[in-house]
């Protein structure tokens, strides 16, 4: 997964001369996605769609025929600044002009061509450590960014600045005119039904009005480096280190001594160890009680338990060094992480137990939480079972801790062609951690 940064904002805020600097400066591809949308709205009109009927089903069948044939490019010259190309001649002017900025927000609004656009603008993303400026980056084209933006100045600055731009493009457009048409842009490109502008609740606002551009790339580049350090060692989490002899030895001294603590702690009972036999990989199926359950079933079985736990915990160097020490697989959580799914079959495929939570997080069930598919999904693609074990008990202090393990589930015998299976796969396996958990 490559590093992503999201710019929003509205049209004039600066996030095309910003995004541009700050691309450079910190070495990630620069994506304009709003050229994009520009691309499309000219061969439109170079195709001289009707524009006050866009969504007419005759207009909609041209759009669609379009939409499967174009080809927008970003070609980089050697000055780093790039050239955008539409079905290969270079529009990086043309689309910029009056024409294409007063119909855009209008094609932009129309679902079929967002969908081709955000799966264009993923794929050349997800390639390599990139900066995408936009409306909808941070909520829908990557509402997992590593960093979020939302850049705003004020109408009148905008409108000022634009003047300005236009001014140095040579682009032939009026104040009034600018005015009018950033005001319907905003209006458009906030209130449209798909891909609306708005601030995700995780973005970082800033007011540009009173900086310069150098401010403003400064404090951007400030937070991206800081980000760039966590993310860096998140990735980290995802390289398995070697099975050296020296690791084995001090897993097994880390074993040794938690196992210790953890009995003088609590008193443990772990019922149907019989059900821990197999020797092909399974996976361990458990409701999430405390920080503490996931540490009980890696320390109390024989054999080697590779928990899944979310990436963010890599953020800490210590839970990094234990991570590795214990193999532990990260996931992003909401994102269909691919890395940690292949990470979890290949631990399958080599014959080791897997732990999972298919709650996701602590006391899910609890906080109605949807339960997760991810195990179920895994087991189905690994050929593995799925062995349930309930925990119960309060994690006080001198208190019973028991883990109640379950005979092992063939959730193939689940699948149907009704694609809700995997639904029904899960909740009988969250059905028997339950029934697991009820017995003390
Ligand atoms: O950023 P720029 O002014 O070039 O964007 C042109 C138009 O494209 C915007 O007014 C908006 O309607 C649309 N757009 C969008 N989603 C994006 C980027 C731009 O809808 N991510």
């Amino acid at each position: 997964m490559s590093f992503i940064v999201a710019i929003d904002g509205p049209s004039g805020a600066g996030k095309g001369t910003v995004t541009s600097i700050v691309a450079k400066k910190n070495n990630l591809l620069y994506l304009d996605t709003g050229a994009t949308y520009r691309c499309v709205t000219l061969r439109l009109l170079n195709e001289k769609i009707d524009f006050n009927n866009l969504d007419s089903d005759s207009n909609s069948e041209r759009i669609k025929q379009i939409l499967e044939d174009i080809k927008i490019e970003f070609k980089k010259e050697d000055n780093d600044n790039y050239k955008v190309f539409l079905d290969g001649n270079d529009v990086t002017r043309k689309i910029r002009e009056k024409d294409v900025t007063n119909h855009v927000s209008d094609v932009a609004k129309l679902l079929i061509v967002r969908e081709k656009m955000v799966e264009l603008q993923r794929r050349i993303a997800e390639k390599q450590d990139s900066i995408l400026e936009g409306r909808d980056i941070g909520t829908n084209v990557f509402p997992n960014a590593d960093v979020k933006i939302y850049l705003d100045a004020s109408v009148e600055e905008r409108i000022k600045r634009r003047v300005k731009q236009n001014k140095e493009k040579n682009i032939e457009m009026s104040e009034e005119e600018v005015k009018e048409n950033i005001i319907k842009r905003d209006n458009d490109d906030k209130n449209r039904k798909y891909g609306r502008l708005m601030k995700a609740d995780d973005a970082i606002y800033i007011d540009s009005s009173n900086m310069t551009i150098d401010e403003v790339v400064n404090k951007i580049s400030k937070i991206i480096k800081s980000k760039k350090k966590t993310y860096y060692r998140i990735q980290k989490g995802y390289i398995m280190t070697k099975e050296t002899i020296g690791k084995k030895v001090r897993r097994k001294i880390v074993k040794v001594l938690l196992s210790a603590i953890y009995h003088i702690v609590y008193r443990i009972k772990i019922v149907g160890k019989e059900n821990l036999k197999s020797d092909d990989g399974f996976i361990i199926c458990a409701n999430h009680l405390n920080t503490l359950d996931a540490a009980g079933i890696v320390l109390f079985n024989k054999k080697e338990v590779r928990f899944v736990a979310k990436s963010d915990l890599f953020r800490s160097k210590l839970l990094l060094h234990f991570g590795h020490l214990f193999n532990v697989i990260p996931v992003k959580r909401n994102s269909g992480d691919i890395q940690s799914v292949k990470l979890c079959l290949k631990c399958l495929k080599d014959k080791k137990i897997l732990g999972i939570f298919p709650e996701g997080t602590r006391k899910g069930l609890e906080k109605n939480t949807k339960i997760k598919n991810g195990a179920t999904y895994i087991a189905y693609k690994a050929k593995a079972k799925i062995v349930p074990v309930g925990i119960s008990g309060s994690f006080k202090p001198f208190t019973k801790v028991t883990f109640n393990y379950g005979k092992p589930i063939d959730v193939s015998r689940f699948k149907t062609e009704d694609p809700n299976w995997i639904d029904n796969a899960t909740k009988y396996v969250m059905d028997e951690i339950i029934k697991l958990s009820k017995i003390k």
